[in-house]
């Protein structure tokens, strides 16, 4: 098995198969919108994205797989699957790539798929799970029932695969409470990775009619960063790394692009991060007793702490009238702090 190094850098080779092999219409899905890409995806076209990537990316310490996204990988034609997946094996043979990760549905996971896919070398497969409320699911026209996810998350484990997990919040009938219940279900389930996307009201898509005819409310900015906040945290006290919270800018998700509503910010996770910030300096600051306060971070963090346009800083000053700058060293880890009265101190070493 590929082992996800925590701190070794992961690159995908992203090789998108819109909407190939899904005879489904999630009401949120418009693949060619989701992906930017409408393209037939065919071997040639696949040995020349692995190859113009490769240019580019480092030739040690790291990890590449080659990364067939968009649409359900495993429902395309069993024949289609093997021509694509043994194109890109050959890369995993002659070393020049370290494995191949899939994203698919649920209930397109099989014995028979799954030997396949272990003979061409895949290594990870990430589930579109969205939600484990059936009543959401149904609502979404996921094609499946929950219980269909506990199955194959036993069969890809059992095979030894990498193992991802994607859920959505805001999806029709869904609310925080059932998203966090979703949460709990998928840390029960041991994922090596979780992703969380915010429901977006995509063009072209059900949930757009859904939208429009007033039958669908998407999350407000504020609420989906609060739940996507609580999210994170359960998964990071799980000990499960979310490797993406959103979805991935491109020319179609941007505005200006595809989206119609919904909570959509290019730095979503960021402001994730930097509410999950507000929170702790606000336990901290709710005892505080001077009117000025420094607050170090670890310098990588120095922009999520302050928050987007200085926003923590305003709030904790609307909030206890304390000014507080905030200030970088090495010596803290990433998402702790230290506060201090409001004289910088020059030994950060008392951190
Ligand atoms: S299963 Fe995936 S690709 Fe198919 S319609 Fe739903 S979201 Fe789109």
């Amino acid at each position: 098995m590929l082992c996800r190094k925590k701190n070794m850098k992961h690159y995908n080779i992203p090789i998108f198969v819109p909407h190939k092999g899904c005879p489904f219409d999630c009401v949120f899905c418009n693949q060619k919108h989701i992906t930017g890409s409408n393209d037939d995806i065919n071997e040639e076209k696949i040995i020349n994205i692995i190859e113009e990537y490769l240019k580019t990316l480092p030739k040690q310490n790291c990890i590449i797989e080659a990364a067939f996204f968009g649409g359900s990988f495993t429902g395309i034609d069993f024949d289609m699957q093997r021509k694509f997946l043994s194109t890109a094996y050959e890369y995993v043979k002659n070393g020049k790539i370290d494995g191949i990760r899939l994203s698919t549905r649920p209930d397109y996971i099989n014995d028979t798929i799954l030997d396949q896919l272990k003979k061409y070398g895949v290594t990870t497969i990430e589930l579109g799970v969205q939600s484990l409320d059936d009543d959401v699911l149904e609502r979404s026209t996921r094609g499946h029932k929950a219980d269909v996810v506990y199955i194959s998350v036993e069969l890809i484990k059992k095979y030894g695969f990498n193992l991802g997990l994607q859920m959505m919040t805001g999806l029709p009938g869904d609310n925080d409470e059932k998203a966090l219940q979703t949460a709990d279900k998928i840390i029960m389930m041991k994922p090596d990775f979780v992703r969380i996307y915010p429901t977006l009201v995509v063009k072209d898509t059900y949930l757009e009619k859904m939208y429009l005819n007033g039958k669908y409310k998407p999350q407000r900015l504020d609420e989906a960063v609060d739940l996507c906040k609580k999210l994170l945290l359960k998964f990071k006290e799980a000990d499960i790394d979310v490797i993406r919270v959103s979805l991935q800018t491109t020319d179609e998700i941007s505005p200006g692009g595809s989206i119609v509503a919904g909570p959509y910010d290019a730095q979503f996770r960021e402001l994730v991060e930097s509410r999950i910030y507000l929170d702790k300096f606000s336990v901290a600051l709710g005892s505080f007793k001077g009117k000025d306060a420094v607050i170090y971070v670890n310098t990588k963090e120095i922009s999520k702490a302050t928050g987007s346009k200085k926003q923590n800083i305003k709030d904790i000053y609307d909030k206890y009238k304390i000014k507080v700058k905030i200030r970088g060293t090495d010596k803290i880890k990433k998402g702790e702090f230290y506060l201090s009265y409001g004289v910088e101190s020059e030994e950060a070493d008392c951190i």
